[in-house]
């Protein structure tokens, strides 16, 4: 049987609100484009990456990524339950532009708990659409403040100018490979 070409294989998923930016960011992530139209993700979905990542002790890796892509209108369903439990890390990704998108991010939190391998997985929280300035309705203090409390790091990303885009990935593939 041939060995595969790439030493791990990770799978992350993108959680979230509906229109939060979860499936730009994955395609500014992958393909380096974004899309000003809505494209509403059904169900479950994924695109796939590879990266190579550097340990601390300077040991290259060549990494295959799975980015997961859920549906946020799926919220409470178990159609997409089933895929927290194989996900290794997570991506939680909030609207800038929304308040609620903002104040949801505890219902997922919570779904998180329950349904990803551990109590206490690799979170990565996502601010995303910093580019749409004069309509921000969470200031970065609010934010930040609320990433403390849950011991997440934060980052204020943009699928549309890619700020962050990549950073905030590869922090999350970095958490998930420092526990393998
Ligand atoms: P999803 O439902 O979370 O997958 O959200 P989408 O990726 O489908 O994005 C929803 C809408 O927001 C689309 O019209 C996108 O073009 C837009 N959008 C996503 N990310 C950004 C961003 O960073 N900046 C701006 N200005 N628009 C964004
Ligand atoms: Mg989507």
């Amino acid at each position: 049987m041939a060995s595969p070409d790439y030493d791990y294989l990770i799978k992350l998923l993108a959680l979230g609100d509906s229109g939060v930016g979860k499936t730009s960011l994955l395609f500014n992530f992958t393909d380096g484009e974004f899309n000003a139209g809505f494209i509403a993700t059904v169900g479950i979905d994924f695109r796939e990456k590879r990266v190579t990542y550097t340990s601390r002790n300077g040991e290259k890796s060549k990494v295959h990524l799975q980015l997961w892509d859920t549906a946020g209108q799926e919220r409470f369903r178990s159609l997409t339950t089933a895929f927290y439990r194989d996900a290794m890390g997570f991506l939680l990704v909030f609207d800038l532009a929304s308040e609620q998108s903002f104040l949801n991010t505890r219902n997922w939190l919570s779904q998180l708990e329950s349904h990803a391998y551990c109590a206490t997985p690799d979170i990565v929280l996502c601010g995303n659409k910093a580019d749409l300035d004069e309509k921000r309705q969470v200031s970065s203090e609010r934010a930040l403040q609320f990433a403390k409390e849950h011991g997440l790091p934060y980052f204020e990303t943009s699928a549309a100018t890619g700020e962050n885009v990549e950073e905030s990935i590869m922090h999350l593939l970095d958490l998930v490979m420092k526990r393998m």
